[in-house]
């Protein structure tokens, strides 16, 4: 099964919103993960589980997990993500006024 990722995206970034130019590559490709599945779920808004146009990152047994990232958003707040096929999953919170929060207004 897949692990539970607890993630607060504004950890990942500068003050203004920016990637630090010292971040790991790990942590850049999960960031980049991250905020795709925030852009997703802030322009749709779905309350049941609905799938993103996010693929899954991981690869188990290296071989490349296939599995399209479902999402919704939880209270308007908590954004909960995972994955069909391998089980990862997680919540992202933190992410409000980020360059991928796509509400209107
Ligand atoms: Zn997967």
């Amino acid at each position: 099964m897949g692990d539970t990722w607890i993630t607060d995206l504004t950890h990942f970034l500068n003050e203004d919103g920016s990637f630090p130019a010292n971040i790991p590559g790990p942590a850049l490709n999960l960031a980049l993960f991250l905020s795709a599945i925030v852009a997703w779920v802030t322009s749709h808004a779905p309350d049941e589980y609905d799938e993103t146009n996010v693929t899954c990152r991981r690869s188990p047994g290296r071989k490349r997990c296939l599995g399209t990232i479902v999402a919704r958003l939880k209270d308007g707040e908590a954004v909960e993500w995972g994955c069909p096929v391998c089980g990862d999953n997680g919540v992202i919170r933190g992410w409000e006024s980020t360059p991928w929060d796509r509400r209107d207004g």
